[in-house]
């Protein structure tokens, strides 16, 4: 989960494909609303008396609020959650045009890393500040904006600040071969210098942003091509290739997208709003469809954070991995459904947040591909797809901290000419599970198979500790 402090949802550009740009449009957010620092304290304090997780600024741009409400809000949070001592991070996301000195200062002061918002060098970046039409003199604004930006990244990697680039991916940056080569080539220079970041797909809200975001088959093409990137330099990470290959080691599951999420209060995200009302994710503004920003509500007291509805629903719905059934929008029987979850309801095919997302096709190749590639370097590698079809293994690693050690059936070695080896062992299925014994109960185990499956399905071994359940019942 995390916590947002969003003061003035106004930003300074106005990027055509932001995800907050139809309802800056809708609301007209301006840059110099106000907000009232006061309420938005109280706002922390009643968050902080029920959530664990470390509050930042995300939403709008977090640099148009006051220095000195900065320092109240970065300082609050810096000694509320004791960040010296538990060696914990707060979080700010910005373009950076607005970075001064005296912000790195107080960043290192209160331990606050920095987002940045960026696209790619130069031209790559220019539906950054576009409207319908961009003349010359906004090409201008747009130019100079880019370069701030990128000073901005390079004076946070002189600094003691921890610095990351999240990179919104649309036809702009990512639409032709050409460009995502000068991409690459960018993302090369930053993670030299150990500047990470994470790819986030622009979304083509309903009439809104269609003609600036990829096609899926695009997306897939980019993530392949990133992917491939990404394996050639060890020095090389970039999301989301580094969470999906966390997410089949049964590591985590911590990007949201690959997550349960409530599109009516999504517990990933919960908003403090300049007035001090909360809100939840911003991306659902798509599903409202009548003009009204977001179907998010009250993200303080609401019981309905975890439902599981459209999961329910997207497992047993056939999609395009369901044998000998038409695909109706769900994910059944897709072999990456425990560590996908049918994606980001807010880019749920036809505009219908109960379907999967619109860029399934990319999620399976790049999975697909990311497991072929596992598991040819390590033969016998265990990976949560070994576990039974919608059995809870990469939630229960990532909710009880887990290891289901997957290294556990290699045994490394050397050739007779001295060179190293890895050669795989019995590979049962079977006992993925009892690895994780140690954290879970073996009974608790057992319960949670037999919720999901039949018992004439499920084969017990208290002996060995292990349980699985048979092909028949997937
Ligand atoms: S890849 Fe994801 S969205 Fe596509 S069918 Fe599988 S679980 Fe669903
Ligand atoms: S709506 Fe999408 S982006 Fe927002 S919290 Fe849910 S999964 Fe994440």
């Amino acid at each position: 989960m995390t916590i947002h402090v969003s003061a003035n949802s106004g930003c300074n550009l106005g990027c055509s494909y932001c995800y907050e740009e139809p309802d800056r449009q809708h609301s007209q957010a301006d840059i110099d609303a106000e907000y009232d620092i006061e309420e938005i304290m109280a706002r922390l304090r009643q968050f902080e008396a029920k959530y664990d997780e470390v509050p930042g600024m995300h939403g709008g741009e977090p640099l148009l609020v006051r220095d000195e409400h900065l320092e109240r809000i970065f300082s609050w949070i810096y000694e509320t959650y004791d960040l010296e001592e538990t060696g914990r991070h707060t979080h700010i996301q910005t373009n950076g045009t607005l970075l001064t000195e005296e912000h790195v200062e107080m960043f290192e002061r209160y331990r606050v890393s920095v987002g940045i918002s960026c696209d790619g060098p130069a031209d790559l970046n220019d539906n950054r500040l576009a409207r319908s039409e961009m003349d010359g003199e906004l090409r201008d604004v747009t130019e100079r904006m880019t370069e701030r930006t990128l000073d901005a990244i390079d004076t946070l990697k002189e600094s003691d600040v921890g610095v990351g680039v999240i990179v919104v991916l649309t036809k702009q940056n990512a639409g032709t071969d050409e460009r995502l080569d000068r991409l690459l080539e960018w993302m090369d220079d930053l993670t030299r210098h150990d500047v990470g970041g994470h790819y986030n797909p622009a979304i083509p809200y309903e009439d809104v942003q269609e003609d600036e975001s990829l096609s899926p088959e695009r997306l897939k093409e980019v993530y392949l091509r990133t992917w491939e990137w990404m394996k050639a330099e060890p020095y090389r990470h970039w999301g989301p290739m580094g969470d999906y290959q966390d997410n089949l080691l049964g590591n985590k599951l911590s990007n949201c997208v690959n997550n349960t999420c409530d599109v009516f209060n999504a517990g990933a995200a919960k908003i403090a709003t300049g007035d001090g009302a909360t809100t939840g994710c911003g991306k659902t503004w798509a599903a409202a469809g009548d003009g009204n920003a977001f179907l998010q509500g009250d993200s303080t007291g609401n019981e309905y954070n975890d439902t599981e509805e459209r999961y329910e629903m997207l497992k047993q719905v056939p999609g395009p991995h369901t044998d000998d059934e038409d695909d109706h929008g769900g994910c059944k029987g897709c072999r990456y459904w425990n560590v996908c979850q049918g994606g980001c309801p807010s880019a749920g095919i036809e505009y219908d947040y109960r379907n999967r997302t619109r860029w399934c096709a990319a999620k399976y190749a790049l999975y697909e591909r990311i497991e072929d590639d596992m598991r040819s370097m390590f033969p016998g590698l265990r990976l949560v797809t070994d576990a039974p079809w919608d059995a809870p293994l990469a939630e229960e690693t990532s909710r009880r901290n887990v290891d289901i050690k997957p290294f556990a059936g290699l045994h490394f070695g050397q050739s007779s000419n001295g060179k190293p080896t890895v050669r795989g062992g019995a590979h049962d299925e079977s006992d993925v599970w009892s690895l994780a014994h140690d954290s879970l109960s073996f009974d608790e185990v057992v319960e949670q198979y037999r919720d999901r499956y039949d018992e004439e399905h499920l084969t017990i071994d208290r002996s060995r500790q292990s349980v699985h359940a048979d092909s028949d019942s997937q």
